[in-house]
């Protein structure tokens, strides 16, 4: 197999590669998903061989950080079977990082396996305290079993790194519940910025839309809050707060602070090659997986000419009226 590595236009290595393995959920999150989703039919999806297939070309190629996502990973059939073939990886050193993006829900079930196959980080969804609210933005989720898998995932030694999507008007009046929460537990904590989609009024949609930049002169109200500079090879920034010594990261989606050194591509469930989150070019890997079982070189050609066409960087704002569907088309398959 070719193994020069993959590296796009503009120079940057392409070493990150998020993967989502199911469209499912088992939470329908407002921001997120239609509570009555259509969600693919079975044959649509990569089988967790071609999973295999397509993550090893991409690893053979130079990534060597997989997170998993979906959908909820969690949920799909078979998914420790799926990790369990790409923690070879890890053990030929060919893979740094094996790590998921999760709900939780879960995680009480798989944390134990998870971290005996070398998982040693989670990211774990979680935009509020409160068991009310919780039932409401998820529609179908419950708070307890969620915090039961983050206890879980931190008995099995993970490190845990929560995710709280910014809302306001919904978990503004936790902004220091949740960093204090955090603090106490020994958790990493990252706020994102809400993306347009789902599917909500376009009102509530407005309503909802709490700046990062907003949120930290919040956070500025009580703590001293120092841009660090440090990168995680994924899109975070983060701050300290000196008085508590905590980082916080902040992803911006919409913005385009972070394209210079991107270095990540995502796959969607049904094979599609995203090279860029903000705009709409892709690639079908499918058919060249299901083309040749046998033989990953159309794979890897295909693979190689899509990263030849990643942009220097992405180029969408809440302010283009066709955003909220581009964003649905492409977020519902790639799970964020
Ligand atoms: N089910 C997993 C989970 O809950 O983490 C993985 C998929 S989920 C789509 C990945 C992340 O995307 C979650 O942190 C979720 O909160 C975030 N997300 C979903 N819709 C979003 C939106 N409209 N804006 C910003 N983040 C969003």
């Amino acid at each position: 197999m070719e193994t020069a590595p993959l590296i796009d236009p503009f120079a940057r290595p392409i070493t990150y590669l998020r993967v989502s393995v199911t469209d499912r959920c088992d939470f329908r999150c407002s921001y997120c998903m239609a509570e009555h989703m259509q969600f693919l039919p079975k044959k649509e999806l990569l089988t967790l061989e071609e999973l295999d297939r397509l993550c090893t070309g991409f690893i053979g190629l130079g990534v060597r950080k997989l997170r998993v996502t979906g959908g909820e990973p969690l949920v799909r059939r078979g998914i420790l079977s799926f990790f369990t073939a790409m923690a070879r990886h890890l053990e030929t050193g060919a893979l740094d990082e094996l790590t998921l993006t999760t709900n939780g829900s879960q995680l009480a079930r798989f944390a134990d396996d998870l971290a005996a196959l070398g998982v040693r980080r989670v990211n774990v969804s979680l935009d509020t305290l409160d068991a009310t609210k919780f039932a409401e933005i998820t529609r179908w989720g419950r708070l307890e079993p969620v915090l039961e898998g983050i206890r879980a995932a931190t008995r099995a030694g993970l490190r845990v790194k929560i995710n709280t999507v910014a809302l306001k008007g919904f978990n503004e009046d936790e902004l220091f519940a949740l960093v204090d929460w955090c603090g106490a537990e020994g958790h990493d904590l990252t706020f994102i910025e809400v993306m347009p989609m789902g599917e909500m009024g376009e009102e509530q949609r407005l309503e909802q839309y709490w700046p990062l930049t907003d949120l930290r002169a919040r956070l500025a109200e009580r703590f001293t809050v120092t841009e660090t500079g440090e990168r995680s090879g994924g899109p975070a920034r983060y701050v300290r707060l000196t008085e508590t010594g905590q980082r916080l990261g902040f992803i911006t989606p919409l913005s385009h602070n972070f394209c210079e050194s991107c270095n990540r591509v995502r796959v969607t469930c049904t094979g599609e090659l995203f090279m860029c989150l903000g705009q709409e070019d892709s690639a079908d890997l499918r058919a060249p997986l299901r083309a040749r079982p046998d033989d990953d070189a159309a794979l890897i050609a295909a693979i190689r000419a899509a990263i030849a066409r990643k942009p220097k960087g992405h180029d969408f704002d809440y302010s283009r009226a066709h955003v909220s569907g581009q964003m649905s088309r492409h977020m519902s398959h790639t799970g964020g």
